[in-house]
């Protein structure tokens, strides 16, 4: 479903997400759940302590959009992508309006997760450099989100925050009610390499000499996920330049003389 081409279930899924395996329990309850079972939770009396944000914290590229988007293929619902930064407009009134928007837009094309990147963007204002007006825009800004957040008519719209800095988001955003869900997704162990690893080669022609264990283990200590795809890729690039050298360098420059997988040897040339 594409609405004004704004809001779209997403075609991440689980399968494409390597580790963090605790998390998918959490939104599970959290989004998936109230989406897929409604009358179960009209039973209980509603839907309970639901009315809050889902904040995700942790260093950059380790899997918080990826997971933000699995979530919402699993429940069937659309996905929007803000960046914090976006929103702000040194314009009296102008933020307000666009957190507005948002969450309008995302009522109208409920169920919806809003997926807030960046989020330690809408509050205080500390050393940024953006001055009084920046300070004004941001507090107003705050207040909007929170009313919307927290008073607002919800109606399946369901927030989660990304953050790669805790440290500055203000106290007022993590008071009951509002970001109480906050999970850390770290950077993987080599364990989670291993799979994230895998996940990420599963639609890849990789030779079947390859060891991938042995890589995510061996090599990439303190890879973030986004650091494993950005090997696969350089990997794949060097797989293919090989290739395109030993046709031109064949005699009939046959394309499909050799075979097409990437080996150890491009692995490591990308490492
Ligand atoms: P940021 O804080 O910079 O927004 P992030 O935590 O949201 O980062 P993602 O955007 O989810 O990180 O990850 C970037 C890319 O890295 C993904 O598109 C994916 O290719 C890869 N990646 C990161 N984490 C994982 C993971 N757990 N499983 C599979 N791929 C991953």
């Amino acid at each position: 479903l594409t609405r004004e081409g704004f809001s779209t279930v997403p075609d991440v899924t689980w399968g494409d997400v390597g580790g963090i395996d605790h998390l998918r329990t959490q939104l599970k309850d959290y989004v998936v759940n109230p989406i897929k079972y409604p009358e179960t939770f009209e039973k209980f009396g509603g839907k309970l302590n639901l009315e809050t944000g889902f904040l995700l914290y942790g260093p950059p590229g380790c899997g918080k959009t990826l997971v933000a988007k699995a979530v919402a293929n699993e429940a069937g619902a659309n996905f929007i992508h803000i960046k914090g930064p976006e929103l702000l407009n040194k314009y009296v009134g102008e933020s307000e309006r666009a957190i507005r928007t948002l969450f309008q837009r995302a009522r109208q094309s409920s169920p919806c997760v809003i997926f807030f990147d960046e989020v330690d963007a809408l509050t205080t204002n500390r050393g940024s450099g953006r001055g009084r007006e920046g300070d004004l825009a941001v507090g107003g800004l705050l207040n909007q989100f929170l009313i919307e957040l927290h008073g607002g008519d919800r109606r399946d719209v369901y927030v989660i925050g990304a953050t790669n800095r805790i440290d500055v988001i203000d106290p007022a955003f993590l008071r009951p009610g509002r970001f109480t869900n906050r999970v850390y997704v770290p950077l993987p162990n080599a364990d989670d390499r291993v799979s994230i690893l895998k996940s990420i080669a599963k639609k890849r022609p990789i030779d079947p000499s390859v060891d991938l264990d042995a890589i995510a283990n061996k090599y990439c200590e303190g890879f973030s996920g986004a650091d494993l795809a950005n090997l696969m890729d350089k990997a794949i690039h060097v797989a293919v330049k090989e290739k395109f050298q030993s046709i031109e360098s064949s005699e009939d420059g046959d394309m499909n003389s050799s075979d097409c997988t990437i080996k150890f040897t491009h692995f490591k040339q990308a490492l």
